[in-house]
């Protein structure tokens, strides 16, 4: 099929440098050219985006830079015709890591000791305050790359690892597998309940009140996946309740995270700035996608990552 032109849409800028990413297609064999908003596009452009315009309704096939997509329109692209495809499939290290940072940390104490740090302060926790994550349980809801990367990597830590999926296909490094609906069986053994799942309307909300009630009060929630799958309210209570002991956020409700917010003044809650999935290369990976799909629009081929 007929692809003329690859426009990269300045709101990348949000995740990666846009200079570098024009210049990773220098060996493609279309011309890729930095737009802004308000351009017109035909069906035999391409567009790679952070964030979705109306005028892309009318190219032939847009990339989001990111893996969720949920800001995007779905059925107005099937409407139209318009292909979209995500950048899932390369946010299993980079996001996979930050979990980890964060189950680390929760169980060895690295924030308290950089709190007490910036005091200049010999803080010495109380002796049954630090444990270690080997043989401790995780809890991984929705197993697709970050998942599956999650679980691989607490497995080989030595914890014992179980999950929540929509198919009984086995994963590696899980050793028991929960049907979405049996979710409060799955996470009420679990030290860290580790959120995975794309933002949907069966994901929104799915961490509330009453699974917080399931969890044990020793548990604490790591969030890498899109803030509103939390309830951030209840979430809040529930440590200040210590119904649960902590969290692990990199995404909230709103970002960037008001500064009202009570998250801020919770010592067990690490906060980090939507940043999973920064890695100093990630604008090579991201182009190493587009590339290879440039490939298969133009050969008639199935593209990788079609989301509508
Ligand atoms: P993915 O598509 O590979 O995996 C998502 C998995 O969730 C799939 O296996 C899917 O079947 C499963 N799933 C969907 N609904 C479910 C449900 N109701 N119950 C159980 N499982 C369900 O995507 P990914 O690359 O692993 O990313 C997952 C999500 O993480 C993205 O949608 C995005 O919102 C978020 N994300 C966050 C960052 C960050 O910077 N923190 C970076 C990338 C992605």
């Amino acid at each position: 099929t007929e692809l003329d032109q690859l426009y990269v849409h300045e709101s990348v800028e949000n995740v990666i440098p846009r200079d570098a990413f024009v210049d990773a297609f220098d060996e493609v064999s279309i011309p890729a050219e930095l737009v802004g908003d308000g351009r017109e596009y035909d069906a035999s452009d391409a567009v790679a985006t952070y964030a979705p315009r109306p005028e892309f309704l009318d190219a032939g096939w847009v990339h989001c830079i990111r893996a969720g997509y949920d800001e995007f329109d779905t059925d107005a692209y099937d409407a139209a015709g318009v292909a979209l495809t995500n950048s899932s499939g390369i946010h299993g290290s980079t996001v996979g890591e930050l979990a980890l940072t964060f189950m680390l940390s929760l169980a060895r104490l690295g924030h308290r000791y950089r709190d007490h740090q910036n005091e200049r302060n010999w803080w010495e926790p109380p002796y049954d305050r630090p444990f270690t994550i080997e043989n401790e349980r995780v809890c991984v809801v929705g197993l697709g790359t970050i998942g599956e990367a999650i679980a691989t990597r607490c497995d080989a830590l030595g914890m014992d690892v179980v999950g929540v999926r929509r198919s009984d296909e086995p994963v590696p490094g899980v050793s028991e597998l929960f049907d979405p609906d049996r979710l409060h069986d799955a996470i009420e053994n679990a030290r860290f309940v580790v959120l995975t799942v794309p933002h949907t309307p069966e994901t929104e909300g799915l961490l509330s009140d009453e699974e917080f009630a399931a969890m044990r009060d020793d548990a604490s929630v790591i969030n890498v996946a899109r803030g509103p799958v939390v309830d951030e309210e209840a979430l809040v209570a529930a440590i200040r309740n210590d119904r649960i002991a902590g969290a692990g956020l990199d995404v909230f409700e709103t970002e960037p995270l008001p500064d009202d917010s009570p998250l801020w003044d919770l010592d067990e809650v690490i906060i980090s700035p939507h940043k999973g999935s920064a890695t100093n290369r990630y604008h090579l990976d991201i182009a190493d996608l587009v590339v290879e799909n440039v490939r298969r629009y133009q050969s008639g081929d199935i593209l990788k990552n079609r989301v509508a």
